[in-house]
Formats: structure tokens, sequence, C-alpha cells
């Protein structure tokens, strides 16, 4: 092997996968890339550009324009966009629903895959979002498709967003539809949808402690480390 070994990790949004890449990149000693976070600082680059989450053409035009850049940190990537840090900005619901419009247009697409297989070409690392073991690296390693059910996503996301700004009171029923809608939009995308890929193992985490499915990957992951020499 040229190079170290590579861990996909797909899904759909609010299945457990940053809190499993996280805790799999400190185990192993591997980067950590979150590919969710590149959409999303484009999507931020959209608003502060007023530019239409529709208009390929445009967004195409502001793509060749855009330095994005991730600087993998202890508790999650650090996310710079035209070297500015945009870590905390990029969680807030519009680019959320952004990043998940500026994602379908094949031209945004294309770009983000050739930024990320630069990023990760050395190896070493676990990369997740919606197309890392279909078309990002579909020569991954461990390909895992994290899934969980939509009910039990919503409420791990609502405790989530409740848990990091307890100040300010969310709305179970909206958390819930915008996740319904970013997977209706992710999953029906003609190009590259979020599906499983053929050699992927697939969790279901609805029943599953983060203990469990962490060593269920682990498991997966081990042998490989141990033969790429990753601490
Ligand atoms: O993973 P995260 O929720 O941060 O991703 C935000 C959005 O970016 C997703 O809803 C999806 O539309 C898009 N995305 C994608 N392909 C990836 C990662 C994210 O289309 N590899």
């Amino acid at each position: 092997m040229s190079r170290g070994p590579i861990i996909a990790i797909d899904g759909p949004a609010g299945a457990g996968k940053s809190t499993v890449a996280r805790h799999l990149a400190q185990r192993f000693g591997l980067l950590n890339l979150e590919s969710g976070a590149m959409y999303r600082a484009f999507a931020l680059k959209a608003i502060l550009n007023d530019q239409d989450f529709d208009d390929s053409a445009a967004l195409e035009h502001l793509a060749r324009d855009t330095t994005i850049w991730l600087e993998p940190a202890r508790t999650g990537n650090r996310v710079s966009l035209d070297g500015t840090d945009v870590t905390e900005r990029i969680r807030d619901s519009d680019v959320t629903q952004g990043a998940s419009r500026v994602s379908v247009h094949p031209a945004i697409r294309a770009w983000m895959v050739d930024l990320q297989r630069a990023m990760g070409s050395r190896g070493s690392l676990v990369m997740e979002g919606r197309d890392i073991g279909t078309v990002v690296f579909p020569d991954a390693d461990v390909k895992v498709f994290l899934d969980a059910s939509p009910e039990a996503r919503s409420q791990r996301r609502y405790e989530q967003a409740a848990a990091a700004t307890p100040a300010v009171a969310f709305d179970h029923e909206a958390v819930s539809r915008e996740l319904r809608e970013r997977d209706e939009r992710d999953r029906n995308r003609p190009s590259s949808p979020l599906r499983p890929a053929a050699d992927a193992i697939v969790i279901d985490s609805t029943a599953m402690s983060l203990d469990e499915v962490l060593s269920r990957i682990e498991e997966l992951v081990r042998p490989l480390c141990a033969e790429a020499q990753v601490p």
C-alpha cells in the first residue's frame, strides 16, 4: 500500500458520523476530515455574496474565487473560508440548508471531490460525508454506511443543538423538518446521491450505543492501522 489507510464514513445527517470519525481518528492517530464542512463553507460564501443557491453557473463562477481549508483539531475540524475562520458560523441553520442546496450541482461536487482527494492523498485518514465511499475514495480500505431511523436522528440532532446553545429554545418539529428536507435532497439528487457503496458495511445505529457502534467499526479498522503502523 503506497498510502496510509482510508476509512470512509457515509450516511445521512444525525446518524453519528462526526462523533464516530472523531473517536476513530483519536484512537488510531488518523487525520479526520469532515467533507460536509466544505459544502457548508461554500454555502456561506454564496450567502455572503447574495448568490442564488439554484444558479449553477453563478455558483461555479463563485467557486473559482473561493479557498476552503479544513484544519483537523481534537474537537472536530476548524474551517477556513478565504482565510477567515468560519467554524462556528457554518453550523447555523441557513448554512445547513444552503449546503444541501449548493451540493446538488455537479460542477460544485467535482470541485469539492478534487479538493477532498488532494487533502486525503497521503491516506491515514477518516473522511466522513455522503459520497466518500462511492465517489471520493472508491478504493477506501474500510467503508461504513452509518444509518439510523429518522426519529432517532432528529432526536439526536435536537439534543446536540440544545446542548451546544442551552440559551436558545429549539423547536423539535423544526429540527425534524429540516432533517427530512435535507435527507430528501441528499438521497434524490441526480449527482452522487446519498447511498451505500456496494462494498460498504451498513450499520443501523438506531438501537445501538455509541460504544457499540465504535467497537464494531474499530474491529474493521484495527488490522489496517496495525499494518500501516499508525500509532
Ligand atoms: O455532513 P454535513 O451535515 O455537515 O453536510 C452538510 C450538507 O453537505 C449535507 O446535507 C449534504 O447535502 C452535503 N454533503 C454532500 N456530500 C458530502 C458531505 C456533505 O453532498 N460528502
